[in-house]
């Protein structure tokens, strides 16, 4: 019997990494981020293929999506995030977080709807606390994932066929963490944050929940 098939942007490292390597004993995964060594290595110890591309280059993602006509879970894990008070967040910044965090899973959405369907597919949004409640210095990445909520509510109602699930973590202990840490001049430690493994088990669980359930948000805060 064929396996569902699964693709996972982001999946170069951090969370995407970890929902990879939870869904690799029940599907054939496609591995998204730009093309790398590390990609490359992780797809090898997987034994999955590679979606290699920036997902800001509109052109190069749909000409990739065009060779899958049928996609059972589709995870938008990419990301980026800088941080800083509005009066210094110039809009290359907001342009990047709203390319990657937004645009990226938008248009990659769109142009995998016929696959989804086809299959009557699942689609994830890994959100953030971040896009419920914006907070002092969050004013860009908060807004790129306010539009993520709302894009993620609107294609539920729209395609009844198919499962859209948003995810909201808080901080979690991933590369990521790392560079906000640093832009808040704060020496890092991992204590307090969610592991990635943990969020992605939440991923992994809402993908496997029984077809007759619709997990449509998941909240996920650091104990
Ligand atoms: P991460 O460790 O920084 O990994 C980010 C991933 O996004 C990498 O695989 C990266 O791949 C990919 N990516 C970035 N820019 C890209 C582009 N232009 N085209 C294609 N891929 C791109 O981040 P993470 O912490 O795992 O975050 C995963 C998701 O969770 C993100 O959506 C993030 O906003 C969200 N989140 C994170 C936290 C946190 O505290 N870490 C909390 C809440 C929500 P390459 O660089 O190899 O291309």
């Amino acid at each position: 019997m064929t396996r569902p098939l699964a693709l996972v942007t982001g999946a170069s490292r951090g969370v995407g990494a970890e929902i990879a390597r939870q869904l690799a004993p029940t599907h054939d995964l496609l591995l998204g981020a730009r093309p790398s060594e590390r990609l490359e290595t992780l797809a090898t110890e997987l034994g999955a293929r590679t979606f290699a591309v920036d997902l800001a280059d509109h052109a190069a993602v749909a000409g990739l999506a065009a060779a899958i006509p049928r996609l059972d879970v589709l995870v938008h894990s990419a990301g980026v995030a800088s941080i800083g008070p509005v009066e210094t967040t110039t809009a290359s910044q907001w342009r990047e977080m709203f390319e990657v965090n937004l645009l990226g899973a938008v248009e990659l959405t769109r142009v995998l709807l016929p696959a989804l369907r086809a299959a009557r597919g699942h689609v994830v949004f890994l959100n953030s606390g971040a896009g419920k409640r914006a907070n002092p210095g969050w004013s860009a990445y908060a807004a790129s994932k306010f539009g993520l909520a709302a894009f993620a509510d609107a294609l539920r109602l729209e395609e009844q066929d198919l499962r859209v699930t948003s995810v909201f973590p808080g901080r979690i202990d991933t590369e990521m963490q790392q560079g906000i840490y640093a832009q808040e001049g704060r020496d890092y430690s991992p204590t307090g944050l969610l592991r990635a493994s943990t969020v992605a088990a939440a991923v992994a669980s809402a993908v496997r929940a029984p077809g007759d359930a619709h997990p449509t948000e998941v909240v996920l805060r650091p104990r």
